[in-house]
C-alpha cells in the first residue's frame, strides 16, 4: 500500500506561518501554524485547521500572485510521510483520528520525525494543537523554525523566492 504523505508549507502571506497538510481520504487535511512546528515536547503550537486542499498542491512552492488569497511566497518546509502511532491502544485509521479529534501520528519526514499529538480543543471546531512526543526524535529546547529556513526541495529561503518574483526570474520548482 502507499504511504500516505505529509508535508509543510511556509507560507508569508499577511502573516507568517506553516501549512502543515496530512493525506487523508485522497484529500489534504491541513492546518494552518502561526509559530512553526516544534521538535520541543513542552511546546504546544496552535494549528488551527483550515480547507482540505488536492493532493498535487503537497509539493507547491513559488509566489501565490497578488489579489489571491493568501498572496506571498509559499516553499516546502518539509515532507515525508506519516503513520498512525502504533503503540497507542486503539489503532484507528485516520479517517477515525481526524473525526474524533485526536491523531496519534508517528512522522517521517526531513525535518520532522517520531511521534506527534495532533488534537483538537475542546469547544473549538477549528483549533488544534500540535505537540512533539518525547521520544528518541525530540528535541527538548531546540527551536527548529528558528534554525531551518530553507525548502526541502529547492534550498531557497522565503527571500531568495521573493527576490525571484520581483526580478521576474521565479524559477518554478518541478519535482520531475
Ligand atoms: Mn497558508
Amino acid at each position: 500500500m502507499k504511504r500516505p504523505i505529509f508535508t509543510v508549507q511556509k507560507h508569508q502571506a499577511s502573516r507568517l506561518h506553516y501549512d502543515f497538510r496530512l493525506e487523508i481520504g485522497g484529500l489534504l487535511a491541513s492546518w494552518a501554524i502561526p509559530k512553526g512546528p516544534s521538535l520541543d515536547p513542552a511546546m504546544k503550537r496552535l494549528a488551527v485547521q483550515v480547507d482540505d486542499h488536492d493532493l498535487e498542491y503537497a509539493d507547491f512552492e513559488g509566489v501565490i500572485e497578488e489579489g489571491a488569497y493568501g498572496a506571498g511566497p509559499v516553499l516546502v518546509w518539509d515532507s515525508g510521510w506519516f503513520e498512525v502511532d502504533g503503540s497507542t491502544v486503539a489503532r484507528r485509521s485516520p479517517e477515525a483520528m481526524l473525526k474524533a479529534g485526536t491523531l496519534d501520528l508517528v512522522l517521517h519526514g526531513k525535518r520532522l520525525k517520531g511521534g506527534f499529538a495532533l488534537m483538537r480543543m475542546k469547544g473549538r471546531p477549528k483549533q488544534w494543537l500540535l505537540i512533539k512526543r518525547m521520544d528518541d526524535e525530540a528535541r527538548p529546547g531546540s527551536d527548529i523554525t528558528a534554525r531551518c529556513h530553507t525548502s526541502v526541495l529547492s534550498g531557497r529561503t522565503i527571500e531568495d523566492l521573493q527576490h525571484e518574483a520581483a526580478s521576474g526570474k521565479l524559477a518554478a520548482y518541478r519535482c520531475e
